[in-house]
């Protein structure tokens, strides 16, 4: 997501609401989302059934309540409290910062047919 502070646009991830430094490792989703690294482990080792219905922040698609998703439980102040990814953008991430030499990133999801 964007902020606009004083000095001007930040991006920062959706889920953590750590600003991006040009340095940390982040994913960008539809409409400018961004999961972090950081967020992508909370949410490998955390994801669960939807309590609810929800529409993933990454990549927009609607699923219903029992869909394997993650939300922060307990979104800190910057983040976007609405942030709920799915299971298929947490694989896809998963893959996608294991495969960018520059992060320090070992695949944590077994692949599967969709994500090898
Ligand atoms: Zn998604």
């Amino acid at each position: 997501m964007q902020r606009t502070t004083p000095d001007g646009i930040v991006i920062a991830c959706d889920f953590t609401g750590i600003d991006w430094d040009e340095q940390i490792p982040m994913i960008e989703g539809h409409r400018g989302s961004v999961l972090s690294l950081q967020a992508l482990a909370m949410a490998v080792e955390g994801a669960g059934e939807a309590a609810e219905n929800f529409e993933c922040v990454m990549c927009k698609r609607a699923y219903e309540a029992g869909e394997k998703s993650w939300r922060h439980p307990d979104p800190p102040e910057n983040a976007n409290p609405h942030a709920v990814i799915c299971w298929d953008c947490i694989q896809q991430a998963d893959r996608g910062f294991a495969r960018d030499p520059d992060t320090p990133w070992e695949r944590q999801i077994e692949p599967s047919t969709r994500w090898k």
